[in-house]
């Protein structure tokens, strides 16, 4: 960029000026949303299609601000992370979801709940020390909780990526790598990994049927998630064909709007262990 001169460099810094005053403003009202407790989460179902019966949810998280207006995670959470305060935010998910899954087991239902991490919480060394503390502290089963990460966090340091992995795994928590098939993974790469659980990409679920590439695609992954014994779940599904193509490979785990949209926690309390109905 320097080699570009000095009116170009000039040009550049003025968005660059309000894209820094964009997330600067951010990083203040997470700060407040964080003190004011106005982060939610919500709840969408992960079906499997054989009974339509429900079995788990991916916690989302939602940032509902004092005039009512929700935020989607998109807009804040890089900025979370990049300002660090995605630790604080993503130890407050942690906390609900086993909070959640308590309240669940109190009532007599077993229910699985995913948590998304953060590659920033992900290199934290405390992580798996602190889960077990939530773990304990909430009586949650370990067995009940999942963590999604994305192939990027173990493209680095992979040796510590292992390593964490197995902090986690050794606490009888489920690991799943999430939007499967964007990051590059290879299949000798992916073996190294504790991992129980594949989650396909909904880009490569989105356009089926008319893709066939696509479809090739996701056939191949549910294939591959068979012979190494991983669970596989396809997000993103939307309509019927789509649910036919991945019945008739073998995926029978799927979420997405055609089933549910993510749901307040009181807004679930019909659908639990109910079968759905469509
Ligand atoms: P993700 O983990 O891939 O989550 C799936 C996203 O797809 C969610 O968006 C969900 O609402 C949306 N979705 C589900 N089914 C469908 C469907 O059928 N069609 C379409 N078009 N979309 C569907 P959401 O809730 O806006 O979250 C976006 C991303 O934000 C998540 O992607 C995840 O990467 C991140 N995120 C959400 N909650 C958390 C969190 O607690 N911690 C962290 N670190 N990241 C989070
Ligand atoms: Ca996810
Ligand atoms: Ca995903
Ligand atoms: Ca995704």
């Amino acid at each position: 960029a320097k080699a570009r001169g000095k009116n170009t460099y000039h040009f550049f810094s003025q968005d660059l000026n309000d894209a820094a005053k964009e997330k600067l403003l951010i990083e203040t009202q997470l700060r407040e949303a964080i003190r004011e407790h106005q982060f939610v989460l919500f709840y969408q179902p992960k079906i499997d299609i054989r009974d339509q019966r429900i079995v788990g949810y991916e916690a989302l998280l939602r940032w509902i601000r004092p005039d009512g207006s929700m935020i989607p995670p998109l807009r804040f959470i890089p900025v979370a992370e990049s300002t660090g305060l995605i630790v604080e935010i993503g130890e407050w998910v942690i906390w609900e979801a086993c909070r959640f899954i308590s309240r669940q087991q109190s009532k007599g239902h077993d229910v699985t709940i995913a948590v998304n991490l953060s590659a920033r919480q992900f290199t934290d060394q405390n992580l798996a020390a602190m889960v077990e503390r939530i773990l304990i502290r909430t009586c949650a089963k370990p067995q009940s909780l999942t963590f999604e990460i994305t192939e990027s966090m173990l493209m680095g340091d992979t040796d510590a990526a292992i390593a964490q992995l197995n902090e986690l795994k050794n606490l009888g928590v489920a690991l799943s790598i999430d939007d499967f098939g964007t990051g590059y993974s290879s299949l000798s790469y992916l073996k190294r990994f504790p991992v129980d659980e594949l989650k396909i990409d909904r880009s490569f679920v989105k356009d089926i049927p008319e893709d066939t590439n696509d479809m090739d695609i996701v056939a191949a992954i549910i294939a591959m998630a068979q012979k190494m014994n991983l669970r596989v779940v396809a997000e993103g599904v939307e309509t019927p064909e789509q649910i036919d193509f991945l019945n008739n490979n073998a995926c029978y785990l799927v979420q997405g709007y055609f089933f549910s949209m993510p749901r307040a926690e009181q807004e679930l309390f019909h659908l639990n262990y109910q079968p759905l109905v469509h």
